[in-house]
Parts: C-alpha cells; structure tokens; sequence
C-alpha cells in the first residue's frame, strides 16, 4: 500500500496547503517553522462533565487536520491539554472553577472526576475514530512551569490585587487582534472584578479566599492558589512544541476571550511586539471551527437533551456516523444538528461502505499519477471535506473508473477522512438501539426459518414469523436496495 506521507509535500505535484488563519482573516499557505515538521496545538476538553457532541466537531475538525499535515507528507507532533484546573464557569473572570464546582456538588474528590471524564472524553475519541496525539498534557502536571512562567511576565505585565495576580492588556500591543473588536457586548461579559485596570485584564493567578479552602491549590509567589485558564494553554504550547510552532487550533468561542489572552501571554513572554507578525502571537496560524448547533440554538450539557455521543450510540447509530455528519459540512461553518441528519449521514456511510465492498483493495492501478489531484486539491483548499466526499463518492461508485483506481483512491482517501470503510460492514451500521428487547442472533435466526419457509412456499409460517418480529419491533425490509434486511 502506497503510504500518503511517502508522496510528501516535497511533490512537485502537490497543491499549497492553504488554511484559513483566524488571525490575519485570510486563507494563508502553510509554511512550517520546522521544514518537514508540523507543530499543532489543540484547546481539549475541560473535563468536569462529559463532552457534548459539539465539544467532539472540534476535535474531529483537528483530527482532519492532522492527518492532512500527515498525507502532505510533514512529521506531525500533535499536542491536546486537559483541562482539570482553572477553567472558571465563565470564560472570562468570573464565577467558579468548574471543577471545584463539580466536585463539592457532586462531594466527589477532584481527582476522581476529572479521571472519569477524561476516560469517558477518549472513549468519544476512539468511538470516533480520531487519531491519539503525541501527547495528552495534563494542566495540572504543569503547575511549577505555569508559576515560572508568570514569574517571567509578572513585573513587565501582572499587578496584584486581593483576589490574585492580573494580566495588564495594556502592556502588549494590538491586544484582542484575534477577537478583532472588543464589542461593547463582549466588554459587558466580563464581570468587573474590583480593582482591575482593564476591563479585559485576567487572572493569571488566582488566590484562594482567606475564608476557603479549595481541593486543588498550590504555593506560589502570589500566595496559594491556583492557575488562571488561559496560562495552561500558553504554558505548555510553548513547552511542548515551542514557540512559535505551527498551528492553534480550538473552538469559534475561543476566539474571543481564551486565544487573545494566551496570545497576550506569549507575547510577553516571548517579549514580541505587536501581530503584524503573525508567530508574536505564539503561533503563525490559528484555526477555529465554527459550532455545531441545536435548531433551539446553542448546544449546553445542562438544558435539554444532552446531546454525548452516547446517546447516538444508545439510539443505535453507528458513531462515525456522527464523524460523516461533521465531515460533510465545512469546519468553518454552522452545523445544525438533527437526528434526520444523523440518519441521512447514517446512509451516506452505509452507501460508501456497499461501494467499497465491490473494490478489491490490493487491486493495482496504472492510473496516471493526475487522476488523483482533485484530492489533495480539495484537500488544500482549506479542508474542503465536503467536496472531497462528493467527489469521493462519485468516483467509487461510477462505472467509469477501473477498480484499481478506485482502490488506490480508496487507500489515499481513506487514512484522509478517517471514517474508517476499510474496516467498516454493513452489519456495523445497523440502527441498534439499546433498548431493544430482541437480539441480532434471534433476528437473524428467525429471518432464517422465514427464508426455508418461502422458499418451500410455505406464505403462512413467513407471514407469522414476520408478525412475530414486527410485535418485538423489528420491520423486516424484502428488497431494500441499501440491502438492510431488517430495522430495529
Ligand atoms: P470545553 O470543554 O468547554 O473547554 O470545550 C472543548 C472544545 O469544544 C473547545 O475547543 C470549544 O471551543 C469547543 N466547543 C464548545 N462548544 C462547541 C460546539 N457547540 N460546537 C463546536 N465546538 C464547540
Ligand atoms: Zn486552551
């Protein structure tokens, strides 16, 4: 099998890869600091409940992501945090940290929780089938590089108050570039904290109140406490991977208060002046994928239905389902959630897994190496996901092209989109429900007496046993042309 990463970037064939850069608003060809390298840095989960599915587009977008650094043939060191301190129940100063929170309504240690929900968040990753990265950092295995690093910053950049050290916004140039305006309104989301000399000014340090006592607190210059959220991410990017390294990516909302206070953060840590030099910021581009919605608005883990990728399992959908449904939208835009659309992802998948069935995969090829441009161009173009499926879909499917092209379209593709067809069945992608009282082996078992039966033309014995397994919820499907031979 050809391996994506042997063609390389180095091609003369390849397209530029052009990435939208959130920074500069502009489509930008990717250079890497490193020749050969690429360096990405992921905002991960704030792990005091489970992910929501909204939660997972981000991750899945990352995922496309890196692997498309990997098929243009760059080494790719990948790093996503854990969030398990620091993250304030508004992402500005105010409010809780959500894991304290969690952790005294629940009486739970903090520990405890955010390994659950860690383990349920890699379950979400598996499930999903998005690549592990070089590292997991863990915020709070960064507590003593988190408190070098403000100690580095504090004169030039920090004033202490009663309720811990602040970030002066002031004291960089082109603050909030990321965000672009600060709004009237994102001004009036920050919760003034007395004292501040900013509006925008934001803890580095948070100390603990005289009168109590928190689960996760630390020593430090500024007097025990804990971590402001924005410092891990600057913490470790920079530690791990170097500033500046590639790519920063995370969700739409970061760009307005999380990104530009890191970016603040390396700034002057790094001592750099104002953006127009896109690597002052920490990193020379920064991605982020817009969200994934619910027609009654904005996607919440404590309104509603909780929307986790469990209860798609639970429904009896196949989870790469899910992936096919982010896939075919652009990172860039809104997607809508429905459970239609779910199931219209859901055949999508089932059609491409039927076409690939017919492919042998060890089929050679003599196509010329240009009849397999369209997918490294659209690729290129900014992850153009939805018109790579399309043309994907078209191209296993016609009778048009030979089968050894098709194979070696699905060999390059495949490790591209990640939604894993070659492994995948049919039999996989059936809707199975957790609640069904019926197993597949006594479905199959009695579609099999009903299939000796017919061919007897024994009508009555296969009308009862249809009836029967309609009564249990199983609708028996004769001449479906997806080739479900039965729905739950
Ligand atoms: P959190 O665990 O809240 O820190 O969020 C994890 C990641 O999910 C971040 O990159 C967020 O920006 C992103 N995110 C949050 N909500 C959504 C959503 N509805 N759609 C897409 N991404 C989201
Ligand atoms: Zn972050």
């Amino acid at each position: 099998m050809l391996d994506p990463r042997s063609i390389g970037q180095q091609s003369a064939n390849m397209s530029d890869l052009k990435l939208f850069n959130s920074l500069t608003r502009k489509l930008e060809v990717f250079q890497p600091v490193h020749p050969g390298e690429a360096r990405v840095y992921s905002c991960g989960p704030t792990v005091y409940n489970y992910p929501h599915i909204g939660n997972m587009r981000a991750y899945v977008f990352a995922d496309v992501l890196g692997r498309t650094l990997s098929f243009k043939g760059y080494k790719l060191t990948h790093v996503i945090n854990i969030t398990d301190v620091g993250h304030l129940t508004d992402d500005a100063d105010s409010g809780e940290d959500k894991l304290e929170k969690a952790a005294a309504e629940r009486a739970q240690s903090i520990w405890d929780i955010a390994r659950h929900y860690t383990e349920a968040y890699w379950a979400d990753v598996k499930a999903l089938n998005i690549r592990e990265p070089a590292k997991w950092s863990v915020a709070t295995d960064y507590i003593d590089e988190m408190i070098e690093f403000a100690k580095g910053i504090a004169d030039k950049h920090c004033y202490e108050l009663d309720s811990g050290l602040y970030f002066d916004v002031s004291t960089v140039a082109d603050y909030g570039r990321l965000a672009r305006a600060v709004t009237e309104e994102g001004e009036a989301r920050i919760d003034a904290v007395a004292g501040k000399r900013n509006a925008a000014d934001f803890a580095i340090w948070r100390k603990t109140p005289p009168d109590e006592k928190r689960q996760m607190e630390w020593d430090s210059p500024w007097g025990r406490g804990a971590p402001g959220w924005h410092l891990e991410c600057s913490v470790m990017g920079g530690k791990l991977l170097g500033f500046p390294f590639d790519i920063h990516t995370g969700g739409i909302d970061h760009r307005e208060i999380h990104h530009p206070n890191e970016i603040a953060q390396n700034q002057a840590h790094c001592c750099t002046d104002g953006l127009d030099v896109a690597e002052n910021s920490g990193a020379r581009i920064w991605m982020h994928n817009n969200f994934l919605v619910e027609r009654s608005g904005k996607m919440s883990k404590s309104s509603g239905e909780f929307l986790r990728l469990q209860l798609l399992i639970d429904k009896g959908y196949h989870p790469l389902a899910y992936r096919m449904m982010c896939l075919q939208a652009h990172y860039r835009s809104e997607l809508e959630f429905s459970w239609e659309g779910l199931q219209a992802a859901l055949t999508r998948l089932k059609r491409m897994v039927m076409a690939v069935e017919n492919i042998p995969l060890d089929a050679p090829s003599d196509a010329p190496e240009e009849n397999y441009a369209w997918i490294d161009r659209a690729i290129s173009q900014d992850l153009n996901t939805p018109q790579l499926l399309s043309t994907f879909e078209f191209s296993i499917q016609s009778k048009q092209v030979a089968v050894g092209e098709k194979a070696e379209i699905l060999r390059r593709v495949d490790p591209l989109l990640g939604l894993d067809l070659l492994n995948l069945t049919r039999a996989d992608l059936r809707i199975r429900p957790k609640s069904a009282t019926i197993t597949e082996a006594e479905i199959e078992a009695a579609l099999a007496r009903r299939k000796e039966a017919r061919a007897t033309k024994d009508f009555a014995t296969s009308d009862a046993i249809r009836d029967e397994l309609s009564a249990k919820g199983v609708e028996v499907m004769d001449g479906d042309p997806l080739g479900w031979e039965w729905r739950l």
